[in-house]
C-alpha cells in the first residue's frame, strides 16, 4: 500500500495546483467584472433621453454579466488520480489457437495474465503461494517495463510465449487462482525492482542447478552488476531433474545446419565444450564436420529447441558424450540461467524469506521501488507502436 499511495501522492500533486489555480482565476474574474461594474459611475448627459438610453445599457450590462457569473460552469471535480502503472498499457500478441492478434492490454491486468503462467502457485501452504505470486507480479511488472518495445520491429511490446512472459487471458484462471493472484497484483500495484536507473532486466529461469550464471558469459556483450550470477544452495535442496537428450547423429546435423552459425555442411563429427563460466554452463562449444564452427552453448541450446522445442536441451550446464550413430547430451537446471532461479526462490518462501530478500539475492544491489512516473508515460508506447493486427 505504501508504493501506492507514494504515487498518488505524486500524481495528485500538479493536479491539485491545477484545480486550485483555475477555481481562483474563475473567483478573481468574477470579482473584477462586478467592480468594474458596480464603481463605474454612469455618464452624465444634458439630454435625458441619451442619458436613459445609457442607463438602460448599464442595466442590461449588469444582468448579463450576473446571469454569467451565477450560470458559468465551476470546475468539475478531478476524477481519482490513478497509479501510472494503471493508465499504462502494453501491446501483447497474444495466441488463440492458430489465431494471433494483438491486444492493448493495461500493464496490471498483464501481470495478472502472468503471473500464474509462469509461477506454480499450488502450494499446500497458502501463505507460501501469497508470497510466490507477490514475487512473480513483481518480476512480471518490472520485466514488462525494461522489456516494452522487444517486438517494435513487428509493431508490438511483448509476446505471449517464453521469448517474452507466457501469458494467458485473466479471465480463464479458476475462480481461487484468480483470486490470489489479484490481490497479489494489488498489493505490489505499481512496485518494480530497481537498481536507481528504473526497472532492471528482471530476467528469470526455471532452475539454475546450483549457481545463476553471468548474462555476458551466456549471451556476450557487457551485463549490469545485478546479472553478474550469484550461487543457489536452495534449488539443490529439492529432487533434482537432470536431464539426458539423445539425438542420432544425421538428426542433429540437419538440426545444425538450419541456421548458418551452427551449419557443419555434409556430415558432423564431433562437438565439444571448450570452455565453461564459473557457474559451469558451456560458454564455447566446438561444432566439427564438414565444416568448423565454434558457439556459445546457450546458442546451440536455442538452435536445437527451436527445432525440438524448450524442454528438449534444458540448458547449457551440460556435458556430451560421442557415440557411433548418435550424441548424448546431458546436464542440470533448466532455462538460460540469468537472474532469479525460480526453483530456488520457491524453496526461499517456502522456509519464510520475504520477498524482497529473496528478489535481492538473485539480484544484488537493487531494491523495490515505485516505479517513475515519467519512465512510463503511455503515449510513449502510441507512438513507438502503431496499432495493427497481425496473423501469422
Ligand atoms: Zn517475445
Ligand atoms: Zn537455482
Amino acid at each position: 500500500m505504501t508504493d501506492r499511495q507514494g504515487i498518488g501522492i505524486v500524481r495528485s500533486g500538479p493536479d491539485l495546483v491545477k484545480y486550485t489555480t483555475a477555481a481562483l482565476v474563475h473567483q478573481r474574474s468574477r470579482a473584477t467584472d462586478i467592480h468594474h461594474v458596480t464603481s463605474s459611475p454612469p455618464p452624465v448627459s444634458l439630454q435625458p433621453r441619451s442619458w436613459s438610453w445609457t442607463r438602460t445599457l448599464l442595466i442590461l450590462a449588469i444582468a448579463a454579466i450576473t446571469t454569467r457569473c451565477a450560470t458559468a460552469p465551476r470546475p468539475s471535480p478531478q476524477p481519482p488520480v490513478r497509479p501510472p502503472s494503471d493508465t499504462l498499457t502494453l501491446r501483447v500478441e497474444v495466441a488463440d489457437g492458430d489465431d494471433r492478434r494483438i491486444q492493448t492490454i493495461r500493464l496490471e491486468d498483464y501481470v495478472r495474465g502472468t503471473v500464474p503462467a509462469e509461477m506454480p502457485l499450488a502450494e499446500p501452504d497458502a501463505a507460501v503461494a501469497e508470497r510466490l505470486a507477490r514475487l512473480q507480479a513483481i518480476l512480471a511488472r518490472t520485466y514488462a517495463l525494461a522489456h516494452r518495445g522487444r517486438h517494435a520491429h513487428q509493431g508490438f511490446d511483448l509476446c505471449a510465449t517464453t521469448h517474452c512472459q507466457v501469458y494467458r487471458p485473466p479471465d480463464r484462471q479458476p475462480a481461487a487462482v484468480a483470486r490470489l493472484v489479484a490481490a497479489a497484483v494489488d498489493r505490489t500495484r505499481g512496485l518494480i525492482i530497481s537498481d536507481g536507473n528504473g526497472p532492471i532486466q528482471a530476467l528469470f529461469h526455471a532452475d539454475c542447478g546450483g549457481h545463476t550464471s553471468s548474462a555476458s558469459a551466456v549471451w556476450g556483450g557487457s551485463a549490469p552488476a545485478y546479472l553478474a550470477g550469484v550461487r543457489d544452495s536452495f534449488c539443490l535442496t529439492t529432487p533434482r531433474d537432470d536431464w539426458r537428450l539423445a539425438l542420432d547423429r544425421d538428426h542433429l546435423r540437419r538440426i545444425l545446419n538450419t541456421t548458418s552459425d551452427t551449419a557443419v555442411g555434409r556430415h558432423l563429427d564431433q562437438i565439444a565444450v571448450l570452455t565453461r563460466d564459473p557457474a559451469g554452463r558451456a560458454t564455447r562449444v566446438s561444432v566439427t564436420g564438414e565444416k568448423h564452427v565454434v558457439v556459445r552453448g546457450e546458442r546451440l541450446r536455442a538452435v536445437i529447441n527451436r527445432q525440438l522445442g524448450p524442454r528438449a536441451f534444458r540448458s547449457a550446464r551440460f556435458s556430451v558424450e560421442q557415440q557411433a550413430d548418435r550424441v548424448l547430451f546431458s546436464g542440470q537446471g533448466f532455462g538460460h540461467g540469468v537472474g532469479l532461479c525460480q526453483t530456488g526462490a520457491i524453496v526461499q518462501a517456502r522456509h519464510g524469506e520475504s520477498v524482497a530478500a529473496i528478489l535481492a539475492h538473485y539480484y544484488p544491489g537493487t531494491w523495490l521501488a515505485p516505479h517513475p512516473a515519467a519512465a512510463v508515460q503511455p503515449a510513449t508506447v502510441e507512438r513507438r507502436h502503431r496499432p495493427r493486427l497481425t496473423r501469422r
